[in-house]
């Protein structure tokens, strides 16, 4: 059976980019008489703002985007990623990395583009024993000829050189939060998650995601679809991680769920025809297949702005 997740970071309300790739999830799985998993990302507890994950799930149940079953929040699973972790290390595919924090920072975040550098390697080969500068991270020690290829769904065949592109990505933070690429990875396997429809910023997150199932033996493999962006109405980029207006803003503004939806579904081409207003359920049982779907960011309406 189809089973696609919504994976919100609790980090402030739903915009229209969440809604986006929550719609795309959920008609997907729906068209197909599949589940959709709801998953809060909140590993990253710096970064979660209290009172956001119930709002999220509020405005995607107000859009009329039901799941069949919750995931329990990454927060209360890290002994699950401790385990994961200890099989890399057994493995020897583990370091620690006293390199600077500012180096590190971002990693237990979704990245997006332009925020990443390929890390050099420089505590590769360093002495485990010896004395670190600062509490240590733990990166991933990047097999020789990790080149990961896979067939996304709407962007067609795509292959990364993990070592030559990314280079041994951390797994751990020095502040001991387990990173995105690992836990997303685990979750999306441990929950069978058989599509992963998201945006195409985490288009060069999904090797590394492959690569860690295939290095602690998961044999299920999600299928990728990754959507384009929300762009300003001006076609220029959102603010890093903003998507857009919120859906809240939009409904106090008068603006319907079914507006909305139709809105988003024709920007995306998940229908054809005309823009209208359509319900949840209308879109589904009309569903375009993914490789007709959008590939170019899609500007907002300017009338949606705020
Ligand atoms: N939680 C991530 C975000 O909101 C999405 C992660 C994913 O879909 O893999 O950016």
């Amino acid at each position: 059976m189809i089973r696609t997740r919504f994976a919100p970071s609790p980090t402030g309300d739903l915009h229209l980019g969440g809604a986006w790739t929550a719609l795309a999830a959920w008609a997907y799985a729906r068209a197909h008489g599949g589940a959709t998993v709801m998953r809060m990302e909140d590993i990253d507890t710096p970064r979660v703002v209290a009172g956001s994950a119930k709002r999220i799930e509020e405005d995607l149940a107000w859009l009329g985007l039901d799941w069949d079953e919750t995931t329990p929040p990454q927060s209360q699973r890290t002994a699950i990623y401790e385990e994961a972790l200890a099989k890399l290390k057994a493995k020897g595919l583990t370091y620690e990395c006293d390199c600077s924090r500012a180096e590190i920072a971002r990693v237990a975040s979704a990245p997006h583009p332009g925020e990443e550098v390929v890390y050099p390697g420089t505590c590769r080969e360093a002495r485990p024993d010896r004395e670190m500068k600062r509490s240590p991270a733990i990166r991933l020690r990047v097999p020789d000829g990790s080149v990961v290829t896979f067939g996304d769904l709407v962007k067609g065949e795509t292959t990364q050189d993990v070592q030559k592109n990314v280079g041994d990505f951390v797994l751990r933070r020095a502040d001991g939060v387990f990173a995105y690429q690992l836990v997303v990875a685990i979750d999306d396997a441990l929950t069978n998650i058989t599509h992963v429809i998201r945006a195409d910023d985490l288009l060069a997150s999904t090797a590394r995601q492959l690569l860690l199932l295939r290095l602690l033996g998961y044999a299920n493999e999600p299928t990728y679809a990754h959507l384009p962006l929300v762009v300003g109405s001006d076609g220029s980029r959102l603010a890093k991680r903003g998507r857009g207006t919120t859906i809240r803003e939009l409904r106090d503004r008068g603006i319907t769920a079914s507006e909305i939806l139709g809105t988003l579904a024709h920007g995306l081409g998940l229908i054809s025809g005309d823009a209208r207003a359509l319900s949840a359920s209308e879109i589904a049982s009309s569903l375009t297949p993914p490789a007709s779907w959008r590939k170019t960011p899609w500007p907002m309406p300017s009338a949606w702005a705020t």
